[in-house]
C-alpha cells in the first residue's frame, strides 16, 4: 500500500483536527489496533467520521450524547467492506490510545500509529478487512523503519483494564502472511 508524504495514497482522506506533532517525529514505533463501531454494533454509517471530526450529532442517538465532546482520531479506518479512510497523517500524533503504556514506555499516542477496525469486541471482523489491514501493516513496515512484527500490540494490551479492543474475536494469526520482515 503505497505512502507519499506520510498518507496513504489510495485512501479515502477526512482530516481530523483532533492531532498534533510527535514530540518526536522519526520516532514511530509502534502500532495499536483498535475497533470501533458507531452506534456499537451499528456499521456503515457516517458516525465513526463526525466523531473523529467532532462533529458528531449528540441529540441523534443515546450514546452518540456520551461521547460527541471527546476529542479523538486514529490515524486509519478500516471498514467492513474493506474501504480504508485516513484522519491523520503518520507523522502526527492521533489521539487513540489514551492513558497508555507499551514495554513501560508511556503515552503511545507519541510514537504509535492507530488503526481501528470497523467492528465489535463481540463479532468475528470481515475477511476483507484482514486482506486491507494486511496490505497496510506491509506498506507501514516498509515505509517506517521504526516497526515491526513484534511491536504491533492491542488496544487491551497498552490500556489494560480500562480497553478490551479489538477482543477476542480479532484473529492474532492471520496478521502473520505476506510480511516483509
Ligand atoms: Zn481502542
Amino acid at each position: 500500500m503505497l505512502i507519499i508524504d506520510h498518507w496513504l495514497a489510495t485512501a479515502q482522506r477526512v482530516a481530523s483536527p483532533n492531532s498534533d506533532p510527535r514530540p518526536d517525529p522519526s520516532d514511530i514505533s509502534l502500532i495499536v489496533l483498535h475497533c470501533i463501531s458507531l452506534p456499537p454494533g451499528e456499521f456503515g454509517s457516517d458516525s465513526i467520521n463526525q466523531l473523529f471530526t467532532n462533529s458528531l450529532n449528540a441529540t441523534e442517538h443515546p450514546y452518540f450524547a456520551k461521547i460527541s465532546h471527546l476529542k479523538v482520531s486514529a490515524h486509519v479506518l478500516i471498514r467492513r467492506d474493506g474501504t480504508i479512510v485516513q484522519y491523520v497523517p503518520f507523522h502526527r500524533r492521533a489521539w487513540h490510545a489514551g492513558i497508555s503504556s507499551f514495554r513501560g514506555r508511556p503515552r503511545c499516542n507519541d510514537f504509535s500509529i492507530g488503526i481501528e477496525l470497523e467492528g465489535t469486541e463481540h463479532m468475528n471482523f470481515e475477511e476483507i478487512q484482514y486482506l486491507r489491514l494486511n496490505n497496510l501493516l506491509e506498506g507501514l513496515l516498509e515505509a517506517y523503519p521504526g516497526l515491526s512484527q513484534e511491536r504491533i500490540a492491542a488496544h487491551s494490551d497498552v490500556a489494560p483494564g480500562r480497553k478490551r479492543d479489538p477482543g477476542p474475536h480479532f484473529d492474532w494469526a492471520r496478521l502473520r502472511i505476506h510480511w516483509p520482515r
